[in-house]
């Protein structure tokens, strides 16, 4: 480790313990903005999946945290997000040096949105139940709210901590044992979250980490026939791979997989607001977020003036050391994600479309570290494929859209639908767009915006469930009738 911040190397929490893995493997977690090598890690094999499932089996089925009322969960995660807000800095560090998000956001957004889920979710845990229903005849009708059983999370790089924590608070809260696999690429704050758990004294087995990859840990959580729900948050090829293979042992299933969400500047728009959120929309994160807006729509009659407003306020968009408090912009997550954000560079270029900021690496410091240029392409078409697929880094494409109709058209025109922005001055025309667009969240005036209490989740091949708010409940529960004869 390469602080004074010590996890467990190389090991797994199952049961409660920090145990090696029986697959004796482990690899290697890298910073993206050094290169170097920050710890090993353990990679689970099937036998370790099997083990972390029968531990949480046991939690779920007799163990101390199937003995747990509702309210003392709640006490439990609780417990959870004081203690994480506790060690915020600790939790920031290690994302940030996981995956070179600036400190600024793993600091002051992410680690505190965490435990504000986990506060959230704490206060649903005796809240959510069953109901009394008047049915027909002399019989009392009633239904239980109960858990699934053992739900296996699933989870991506560019929000490590917080995408857990969606499925990771709601399950707990409603009862379920959790096994848990971040990406191989961002281990470390679920392994600390690990630590806070058993420190607050959640019972054994009920939060369990198993470390690896997909291609061994995550394929064992999705074969595993003892695993009632796999919560994945990944790629939309993953996802279908996920769904076909979970649907083997019939196991439920929630996906939040990936977008290319329009960001729409209509022509009444205000358009200073509108160009910081155009920047905020795909510059955050270094653009690895899934809802990113990465298709900015702009109406052709306010299209050079804005374009021109946007470059000026993307040159300030400054790419440096993600440890540095005043980054606002960091390395990208591996050496993959850098090769394949510069080839998506490449084919805008070869498709025609207009590099007007950055367009290509970036050195920051000793020249190490996957850092890459805000890049700003004009004179796209909704055909190119710099528009058509997810990049996934902070490349923006500017499409040029004539009235609402075409707009419309062109908008939901791929497959995606996780999120969209729309920026007017005109209230109709703004709930009328809203309307309109096949994606299942609408920022209006605004993007990126999020709140425990508001669902998140796509349509099309966005995914499909809901997280967040009261609407992630439903997906971690299922529903019980119970008849009873009430005839003397
Ligand atoms: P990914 O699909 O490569 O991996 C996601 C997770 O799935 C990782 O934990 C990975 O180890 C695991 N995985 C990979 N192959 C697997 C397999 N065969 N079986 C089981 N598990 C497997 O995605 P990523 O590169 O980590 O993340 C980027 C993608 O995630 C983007 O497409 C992005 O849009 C999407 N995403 C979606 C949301 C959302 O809320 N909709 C949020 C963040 C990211």
């Amino acid at each position: 480790m390469e602080s004074k911040y010590a996890l467990p190397e190389g090991k797994l929490f199952i049961g409660g313990k920090w145990v090696e893995p029986l697959s004796g493997a482990t690899f290697n977690t890298i910073n993206p903005a050094t290169e170097e090598v920050i710890t090993a890690i353990a990679l689970a094999g099937e036998q370790d999946v099997a083990s972390a499932v029968e531990h949480a089996r046991k939690a779920f089925e007799e163990g101390a945290w199937s003995k747990l009322s509702a309210t003392d969960r709640g006490k439990l995660l609780t417990k959870i997000a004081d203690a994480i807000m506790a060690n915020v800095d600790e939790f920031a560090y290690l994302e940030t040096i996981d995956i070179g998000k600036p400190i600024s956001e793993s600091r002051n957004i992410d680690v505190p949105f965490v435990a504000e889920l986990f506060y959230y979710y704490a206060g649903w845990a005796n809240k959510y139940h069953g109901e009394t229903i008047p049915v027909r005849g002399n019989y009392l009708n009633y239904t239980l709210r109960e858990p699934l059983g053992v739900v296996g999370t699933i989870t991506p790089w560019n929000f490590p901590l917080l995408l857990a924590t969606w499925k990771i608070a709601p399950a707990l809260a409603m009862g379920n044992a959790v096994v848990h696999k971040p990406s191989e690429q961002s281990p470390l704050t679920s392994l600390k979250l690990a630590q806070i758990c058993e420190e607050v004294g959640l019972p054994e087995g009920a939060f369990n980490v198993v470390t690896g990859n997909g291609r061994v840990t995550g394929n064992a959580m999705i074969r595993h026939p003892g695993i009632d729900k796999i919560a994945f948050t990944g790629g939309t090829s993953t996802g279908i791979y996920v769904m076909q293979e979970a649907a083997k042992t019939l196991k439920k299933v929630t996906l939040e997989l990936g977008g290319k969400s329009p960001n729409i500047v209509l022509e009444d728009a205000d358009l200073d607001s509108a160009v910081k959120g155009a920047i905020s929309g795909i510059f955050y994160n270094k653009g690895e977020v899934c809802a990113a807006g990465s298709r900015l729509f702009v109406q052709e009659n306010v299209h050079d003036a804005f374009l021109e407003k946007l470059v000026q306020r993307g040159k300030k968009t400054v790419v440096g050391d993600p440890l540095d408090p005043k980054t606002r912009f960091g390395p990208l997550c591996n050496r993959d994600q850098l090769e394949k954000v510069l080839s998506y560079i490449s084919t805008g270029k070869e498709e025609g479309a207009k590099v007007v900021l950055g367009g290509g690496r970036a050195s920051v410091g000793s020249g190490k570290g996957y850092f890459v240029e805000p890049t700003i392409f004009d004179d796209v078409t909704n055909q190119m494929k710099i528009a058509r697929e997810e990049i996934f880094g902070p490349v923006l494409s500017a499409i040029r859209f004539k009235d609402l109709d075409d707009l419309i058209a062109q908008a939901n025109d791929t497959i995606y639908g996780l999120a969209a922005g729309v920026w007017t001055r005109d209230v109709k025309k703004a709930h009328y767009v809203a309307k309109k667009l096949k994606a299942g969240t609408i920022w209006i005036n605004t993007y990126n915006m999020y709140d425990p209490a508001s669902p998140f989740g796509g349509y099309k091949q966005s995914g499909f469930g809901r997280e967040l708010g009261m609407h992630a409940l439903e997906s971690y529960t299922q529903v019980k009738s119970v008849w009873v004869d009430m005839n003397l």
